[in-house]
């Protein structure tokens, strides 16, 4: 397949880097090849992160990703990413090439390795964190350290709410470390503005390493005390110092998802507490809470009271015990979909925004139910 002539390169391109294999990173690959066939670096792990899912046959993670990213969004209501705009209409398409032409054809090794390019010297080095397959790009002659997605400016996304194997939080603070001992004069993240001057990249990966490594720590804390995830996360706060940095901020990732995938990354699914071994079923749950609130209409009314009061978390929960029981109560879907509505509004973390978004889409058009 030949390049897409809507967007080529008209240097020549000698190498490319793959610094992990998320789509937004590799996908426009085929803008680059021309005729030079250059060759296509990457991790040894590359791919590992998609590589079980597609093994065990799961496919789910596609429409939660898509709801992650609101691609099924009215364009006033998708802002944008967290770490990137929104472009409408959506581009992409023509510009990818088979998977064959795009392949990584030179794989680092061990955890450095210094390559040659065009004359051009440059380490590539193994950072597991956002993905097992990430590696950084160190380029001495200038001081630039070119981070992937181990860095950008939002609170890192520790976990992914489209569903992702667990993301090794305790790597992920020492592969910042690694950046760290570099004393860059820019670092390059892979999705906003990069951070220039050697103070503040110092400033930037210490604080950034910090955070992660805090997440670790504190949960790791906890869960030798006995505390459950959801009581992890009250437990788990970050110190003002790093709480109030700009670029620490909850737009993409956010700190609660990190505590409870630190606590399922080393725990699994159980949280120790044995009411929870052999739950109720959500609908033998809700015809009890049902029973116990004096009857459906009793429920019902205390949801719209909820939601009337602002109170919408609380609300979206007591219209999910009657959706358990009927997943068609039309009123139950209403409420459920106008507290979603009202919980976006006051979120600045675009996954979860997007996500709500469409969810209260699809129960109002009665897509999908959940
Ligand atoms: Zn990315």
């Amino acid at each position: 397949m030949s390049q897409d002539v809507r967007y080529p390169s008209l240097k020549p391109v000698k190498a490319i880097i793959f610094t992990h294999s998320h789509g937004d990173h590799t996908g426009g690959t085929a803008a680059f090849l021309g005729h030079e066939r250059p060759q296509i670096w990457a991790h040894e792990n590359f791919g590992s992160e998609a590589r079980p899912l597609v093994a065990g046959g799961v496919s789910f993670q596609n429409v939660r990703g898509a709801r992650q990213a609101g691609f099924g969004l009215p364009p006033e209501e998708r802002i944008n990413n967290g770490i990137a705009p929104v472009r409408y209409p959506k581009r992409g398409g023509s510009a990818f090439a088979s998977d064959g032409e795009t392949k990584p054809t030179h794989f680092l090794e061990g955890d450095r390795q210094t390559i040659e390019v065009a004359g051009i010297e440059l380490e590539l080095v193994s950072s597991p964190g956002e993905t097992n397959d990430q590696l950084f790009v160190w380029y001495p002659a200038s001081r630039v350290l070119f981070a992937g997605d181990n860095f950008y400016r939002s609170f890192p996304n520790l976990y992914a709410i489209r569903g992702t194997p667990s993301r090794s939080v305790r790597l992920w603070a020492e592969s910042l470390g690694k950046l760290a001992e570099h004393h860059a004069a820019a670092l390059v993240g892979g999705h906003t503005d990069p951070v220039l001057g050697a103070s503040e990249v110092a400033q930037v990966v210490n604080d950034y390493r910090d955070a992660v490594l805090f997440i670790h720590d504190k949960t790791v804390e906890g869960m030798n005390k006995g505390l459950t995830p959801d009581e992890l996360v009250e437990y788990v706060q970050l110190p003002v110092r790093l709480a109030s940095k700009d670029y620490l901020q909850p737009f993409y990732g956010h700190p609660e998802w990190g505590v409870r995938s630190v606590f399922s990354g080393y725990f699994g699914w159980f949280d120790g507490n044995p009411t929870n071994l052999f739950r109720l079923s959500p609908k033998s749950e809700a015809e009890r809470v049902v029973k116990l609130a004096g009857g459906a209409d009793r429920l019902l009314k205390a949801a719209n009271d909820a939601l009337a009061a602002d109170d919408s978390q609380w609300a979206a929960q007591l219209a999910d015990y009657l959706l358990a029981i009927d997943k068609n109560d039309s009123e139950a879907r209403r409420i459920k979909a106008d507290a979603l509505t009202k919980l976006a509004r006051n979120m600045i973390n675009a996954t979860a925004r997007n996500y709500c978004l469409t969810v209260a889409h699809e129960l109002r058009e009665g897509t999908k139910s959940r």
